[in-house]
């Protein structure tokens, strides 16, 4: 892992698969915004910090996501910081029982054993309206991206560098990528239109990159989300039902599953795809003797 400046206080801390910004407010304080995944990033995060003698005295999270907030628990009983997140995804990580709003088709065991560490408590509510918020005197603003989680945000530090968090991808992970996720992918389109308007003096994209100016960017990751979406419409060309498109979708983007967890996440990933071509009525769904099947 190692820091990078970006502009002025703020920098961020790349950790190989994830730009993590923070805000420094002297030689010892920092704002994080987001605090990265636990399983493969916390010792390495706890280590940079302590290796330059930084001290969390804020969290303001852009959604929470296994691989956004996963530290936030950690760190705010490490540092006796407060946490700053939208409503919405407050209350999805204030519980387990919450958490499976969210994760509806994972178990509330398999809640605790996958997602368990997620649970905490939010100090700061940012609500569906507010432009910005001040945490220890310093003032970022807010623009609300909802699509890829339920109230996701960008944030704009006071040096004009906007942390896009996950409402854009870069060229690189879009290469790679078989499926980005979405929770309501008409919603995430429109919320990466958004995008467009901010005029800001840097941009950081959490996987993975910084940039001068996203404009190609966002339309690249609106052609890519689109045609991703074309392409799983396009497997449907019998009556199937869900498992049949599951099934015929891992084939064809050659997505290894192994495990149930695994599966479920893909399943949870495709869902987005198919309730947005069904939204849109490029694919239709009925039910025939008792089973759902999507058709074009
Ligand atoms: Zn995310």
């Amino acid at each position: 892992m190692e820091i990078k400046h970006i502009k002025g206080q703020t920098f961020c801390i790349d950790t190989g698969m994830t730009y993590i910004p923070f805000y420094k407010i002297d030689n010892e304080n920092i704002i994080m915004l987001d605090t990265g995944w636990a399983d493969g990033e916390k010792e390495g995060l706890t280590a940079i910090l302590e290796n330059n003698h930084f001290k969390i005295v804020g969290i303001i999270n852009t959604h929470a996501h296994i691989d956004h907030s996963g530290n936030d628990a950690y760190f705010k009983e490490k540092y006796n910081c407060p946490i700053a997140m939208t409503t919405a995804e407050a209350m999805i990580c204030n519980s387990a029982i919450n958490l499976k709003l969210y994760y509806s088709t994972l178990s509330l065991e398999e809640i605790f054993v996958h997602l368990g560490h997620m649970i905490c408590h939010v100090d700061m509510l940012i609500t569906p309206t507010q432009d910005s918020i001040e945490m220890c005197g310093i003032t970022f603003k807010i623009l609300h991206t909802p699509g890829h989680s339920p109230a996701h945000i960008c944030l704009i530090t006071p040096d004009d560098v906007a942390y896009i968090g996950d409402a854009l991808i870069s060229r690189d992970v879009m290469d790679g990528a078989k499926m980005p996720y979405a929770f309501i992918l008409a919603e995430d389109l429109k919320s990466k239109e958004k995008l467009y308007k901010l005029n800001c003096s840097q941009y950081v994209v959490a996987h993975k990159g910084i940039y001068d100016n996203i404009t190609e960017l966002i339309t690249n990751n609106i052609r890519f989300y689109k045609l991703r979406a074309e392409m799983i419409g396009d497997l449907i060309t019998t009556p199937m039902t869900l498992e049949e498109v599951v099934q015929t979708v891992r084939k064809s983007f050659k997505i290894p599953i192994k495990d149930v967890y695994k599966y479920t996440l893909i399943e949870r990933m495709l869902r987005s795809y198919i309730e947005y071509l069904s939204d849109t009525g490029i694919i239709k769904k009925a039910v025939n003797n008792g089973i759902l099947r999507y058709y074009k």
